[in-house]
């Protein structure tokens, strides 16, 4: 039971005997979370942390919700499972919800994870020049920096070396651009003489492979797990320019920057550009239920359409789509819309703007970066030289934070050298006073001595 110190040993023996943890390196102590309430988890010591990453930025409205609890439980026991061979109620209804959330026209792929709606994305993208006549058109250009999940294909599409090496050869056809990096601009630019040069290396990259080689381009509308670079807001609609004057596709990756995490119903919303795929994942169930979806636009479905047998998308995939994943997303999108999320998550965000705005001036701050509430903090050694902060100087923080009773992220060591930007990314839901104590803390751990050298 929870608070029974036997009980955790038994548990952390046997996790320790058993488990094999995701990414982290081998851990004989971690923290076992017992339980989740609204913005805060709790562990089986009974010690409450505040979940200022949403678990890995997707509980976006919080823990312990009976309605989507009972939504589950209720489509348990009406239809646990049917085939997206099928068609089932949940399903018809969430692709119809979808629509109405992306603004246009869009047939609606279900899998199970980030990582699948990617590679269901790469296939169709291929599958659509051949059916066109063009199956020269397999390659995809994605960014340095940005993750597109775990599998050889996804995997192939990210951009960062760590994940990938020792897995290599993955998917083949990938390759990759400077992304948009304003604070260490690429090409050495800065705000005020930007010309988008980081968009103008997608269509060199388009240009160099062969045009009629490339099938899609692929992008986060902010690169949010790879350090929470967000562009110059002319990027994205010029990239759309580009894939659009090449016919190539325009894929965005919304596994973490949809659902309100931008203080948009999409990320891709707030730059106002119309995808031809659209990847999502995490905040489609808030994380209650596996689901992922890969919406391709109206025009692409045609060509697969109108070919009848011959042309048909040749994936399935057993639990994409079960009815009880889909009525856990409709739950979902009912408590984003009833309790008006998706604005709050501004909210949120211009909280974080405006009452740590002291913390820009922090020695060991470089960049504080928001988009919706979701933000980065890029810790340095130096200002002027914009050193990376030591790994160390990032774990104490991380450290300190959690010691106060807040759960903070940071990028990982994806990129060498790196490791140092902050991440937080709190549930939508999080309240008034749940926002006081992120800000209340950060602003304490960043006044101790310690993490600055200098401060
Ligand atoms: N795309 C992005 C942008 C992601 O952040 C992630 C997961 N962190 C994925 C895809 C892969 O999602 P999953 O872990 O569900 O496969």
């Amino acid at each position: 039971a929870i608070n029974d110190p036997a009980d955790k040993e038994a548990l952390l023996e046997n996790d320790r005997k058993y488990v094999w943890h995701h990414m982290t390196p081998h851990n004989d102590n971690p923290m076992i979370v017992a339980s989740g309430d609204g913005s805060w988890v709790t562990d089986v010591d009974g010690n409450r942390y505040l979940d200022g990453m949403s678990g890995l930025w997707c509980v976006n409205v919080g823990h312990g919700r009976k309605e989507i609890a009972e939504a589950a439980a209720q489509q348990m026991m009406t239809l646990a499972y049917a085939t997206m061979v099928q068609a089932h109620i949940p399903s018809i209804e969430l692709a119809a919800k979808l629509n109405a959330w992306l603004e246009g026209e869009y047939r609606i792929f279900f899998s199970n994870s980030g990582s699948d709606a990617n590679e269901v994305a790469f296939k169709i993208a291929r599958q659509y020049f051949h059916q066109k006549g063009k199956p020269a058109k397999h390659k995809f250009i994605s960014r340095h920096r940005a993750y597109h999940g775990n599998s050889m294909g996804a995997l192939g599409a990210t951009g960062q070396a760590q994940r990938k090496l020792k897995y290599e050869p993955l998917g083949v056809g990938f390759s990759h651009v400077a992304p948009p990096y304003c604070y260490r601009c690429p090409f050495g630019q800065t705000k005020d003489n930007c010309s988008l040069q980081c968009a103008e290396a997608i269509e060199q990259a388009i240009a160099w492979e062969g045009p009629d080689s490339v099938a899609g381009v692929i992008l986060e509308p902010v690169i949010t797990g790879g350090g929470m670079l967000v562009p110059h807001e002319g990027y994205l609609p010029a990239v759309a320019r580009i894939c659009e004057k090449y016919d190539v596709l325009l894929i965005v990756d919304e596994v973490i920057c949809g659902f309100g995490r931008s203080g948009r119903k999409f990320g891709h919303h707030n730059y106002g550009v119309k995808p031809d795929i659209v990847t999502m994942a995490k905040g489609l169930t808030s994380a209650y239920s596996p689901l992922s979806a890969t919406a391709v636009s109206a025009e692409l479905y045609e060509v697969f359409k109108s070919g009848g047998d011959t042309s048909h998308f040749r994936h399935v995939n057993t639990f994409g789509g079960n009815p009880v994943s889909c009525a856990v997303a409709l739950a979902n999108l009912r408590v984003l819309e009833d309790e008006g999320l998706i604005a709050r998550s501004a909210v949120i965000g211009e909280a974080f703007a405006a009452r740590l705005a002291r913390l820009r001036e922090h020695p060991n701050v470089g960049d504080m970066r928001i988009f919706g509430s979701a933000m980065g903090i890029e810790l340095v050694e130096d200002r002027d030289t914009k050193e990376p902060a030591k790994p160390e100087r990032v774990a104490a923080i991380v450290a300190a934070c959690k010691s106060k009773g807040l759960l903070i992220g940071k990028n990982g060591d994806t990129v060498p050298g790196f490791a140092n930007i902050l991440t937080l990314s709190p549930p939508l839901s999080s309240t008034d006073d749940d926002v006081d104590f992120i800000v209340k803390t950060l602003l304490e751990v960043f006044s101790v001595g310690s993490i600055s050298s200098k401060g």
